[in-house]
């Protein structure tokens, strides 16, 4: 489902993100990408996203080659990417069920559609009762598998989460790693980049190690395996 082959991204000629990258993730695997801060998880993780683009290499998403991907199409590809982001990025302006179906909002898709697919986003994290809440009145553990809700809402078949658990504690970490070990169960490829080390032991999942954007270790595939 996603595939990096020889994969290297230089931002300037001070910085060079990732040296020749390679892995593949299959279909409904869940894999950690780990390293110290500077190692490359943010530009790797950029990449699926076409945020920002290879200097060298392949990245295949879900069988399209990503680095020939005109710019406008660019929409098109991220509707099958959920992201998760630490700080969450929800709007407080707008109540919870609102800030799950902006991306469906996005797309078009009809109101009646809307708020069937939203409430079954709430409903896989535990919120249905919120969803006239504003982000504000939850706690940061709810705020986080809101923005999960909104990041699959979509049912992209890839999940990206960038340190989704940062400002959680342990208890509600192991929360919300559950979550994405359901969506991995379902089919989802879901990578998450995190330096919580004894979270990501206790998951015994696949790990993808950078140091100085150099994939030490590329770990074992394990596509479909239980945890
Ligand atoms: P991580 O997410 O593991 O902390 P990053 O991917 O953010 O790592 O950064 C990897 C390297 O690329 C670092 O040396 C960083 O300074 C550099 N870098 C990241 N983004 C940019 C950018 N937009 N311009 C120049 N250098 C960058
Ligand atoms: P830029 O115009 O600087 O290239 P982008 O269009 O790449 O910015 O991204 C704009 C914002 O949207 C960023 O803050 C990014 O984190 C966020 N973003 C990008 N892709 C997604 C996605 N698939 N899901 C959620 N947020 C996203």
């Amino acid at each position: 489902m996603i595939e990096f082959r020889q994969v290297s991204k230089r931002y300037d000629s001070d910085h060079t993100a990732l040296r020749q990258v390679s892995f593949e993730l299959g279909r409904g695997e869940l894999a950690f990408l780990t390293g110290h801060s500077g190692a490359g998880k943010s530009t790797l993780l950029k990449l699926i996203l076409l945020m920002e683009r290879p200097t060298a290499g392949k990245v295949v998403v879900g069988g399209q080659l990503l680095n020939t991907m005109p710019r406008r199409q660019i929409p098109y590809v991220r509707r099958h990417i959920g992201a998760v982001f630490q700080n969450h990025q929800l709007l407080f302006d707008r109540t919870v069920f609102d800030n799950v179906a902006m991306p469906l909002e996005v797309m078009g898709v009809s109101h009646q559609d809307i708020g069937r697919r939203v409430r079954a986003a709430l409903d896989k994290v535990g919120l249905l009762s919120k969803e006239k809440m504003n982000p504000v009145q939850l706690s940061g553990g709810e705020q986080q598998r809101v923005g999960i809700a909104r990041a699959v809402v979509n049912k992209p078949p890839v999940l990206l989460a960038d340190e989704p658990t940062g400002n959680l504690d342990p208890e509600l970490s192991a929360d919300i790693m559950h979550l994405f070990e359901q969506f991995s169960q379902v089919g989802v490829t879901v990578l998450i980049a995190s330096h919580d080390i004894a979270l990501i032991e206790s998951m015994n999942r696949r790990r993808l190690t950078l140091t100085q954007g150099e994939l030490l270790s590329a770990g074992a595939t394990m596509a479909g395996s239980p945890a």
